[in-house]
């Protein structure tokens, strides 16, 4: 018999589909090769944070070389986007530093562009270092900074001041009111102050969003700073929006979360839009 966990968690797989290639790196690949072929450029994470088994580490480090060898193999423009603390920093910063190295040595040689993701607050300093740390040595390398933090303006212009490459995003983490903007109405008008900010003073960037309004204020902004960026949007949302843009000769990329650690993910993307919470409902129902 299946219990009430198990039917939860079957329905919120099936659902969840339409945002994760899979559960195996194999499913990532041909879910970048069939964005590729459509015209997208993908960018690959591997589910999961906060580890601290050395031998979970391992496998993700290797798992994001397999990737960049194959990206190089089969001449995908792509890249791999990763989290500090999939691949050490809740061990040490040590830790995390001689796997980020592993990573970039093998980007470098594959010309693989590499995004180090922004986790939670309390991560900022220590991400930030880490790109600097890493981009005077690769500079195919950026970082994701969050629309939502009171500091990112500072962080965003002191980036750079070193041609730091940025993906901005809202922020996907519940922030202390004392250092972050709470309200949608706030976060929003953040993100268009730093965005200005980009298309004046930034190059190759990432304008990392699915908001039609926010969309459509950067392809104004692009006419006036023609500058290199790219619309990146999670693998599965706003599918109807991508081949337009791309028709427009916009460069979009495709964010592809894959693994076993899905269901974190999936719930953030539910919760992130009502119709998907009436998607949850109703499909429940049927099951
Ligand atoms: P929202 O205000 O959430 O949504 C605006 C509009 O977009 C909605 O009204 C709707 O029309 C559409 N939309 C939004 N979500 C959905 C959905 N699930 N289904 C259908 N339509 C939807 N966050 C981090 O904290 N760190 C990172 O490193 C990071 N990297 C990211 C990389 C990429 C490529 C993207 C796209 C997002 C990333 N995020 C990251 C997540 C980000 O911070 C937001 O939580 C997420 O993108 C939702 O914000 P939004 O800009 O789409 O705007």
């Amino acid at each position: 018999m299946v219990s009430g966990t198990q039917l939860m968690e079957k329905v919120l797989f099936k659902i969840a589909k339409q945002w994760i290639a899979g559960n195996t790196i194999d499913d990532a690949l041909t879910s970048a090769k069939n964005a590729y072929q459509s015209g997208r450029h993908a960018i690959v994470n591997k589910l999961g944070e906060y580890h601290t088994s050395k031998k979970q580490i391992t496998t993700t480090v290797n798992e994001y070389q397999k990737i960049i060898n194959s990206f190089r193999k089969w001449k995908i423009r792509g890249a791999v986007s990763v989290k500090p603390t999939q691949i050490g920093l809740s061990i040490s910063q040590k830790e995390c530093y001689r796997n980020f190295e592993k990573i970039i040595l093998n980007a470098r040689n594959a010309h693989v562009f590499v995004w180090l993701d922004m986790e939670s607050s309390e991560h900022t300093d220590e991400t930030i270092e880490i790109y600097n740390k890493f981009f005077s040595k690769y500079e195919r390398l950026g970082i994701a900074l969050q629309a939502n933090l009171k500091r990112t303006e500072d962080d965003l212009i002191d980036l750079l001041r070193i041609g730091a490459k940025i993906r901005l995003v809202k922020g996907a983490y519940r922030e202390k009111a004392s250092i972050s903007f709470k309200s949608k109405e706030d976060v929003d008008k953040n993100f268009v102050k730093l965005m200005k900010i980009l298309f004046k003073k930034g190059n190759e960037f990432g304008i990392a969003s699915h908001d039609g309004k926010i969309i459509k204020k950067a392809e104004n902004l692009s006419k006036k700073y023609p500058k290199k960026f790219e619309f990146q949007m999670l693998k599965g949302i706003r599918d109807e929006l991508k081949p337009k843009l791309i028709k427009k000769k916009f460069v979009v990329s495709d964010y592809i979360p894959y693994g076993v650690n899905w269901l974190p993910y999936s719930i953030r993307r539910i919760k992130e839009r009502k119709r998907n919470i009436l998607l949850l409902g109703s499909s429940l129902i049927q099951s």
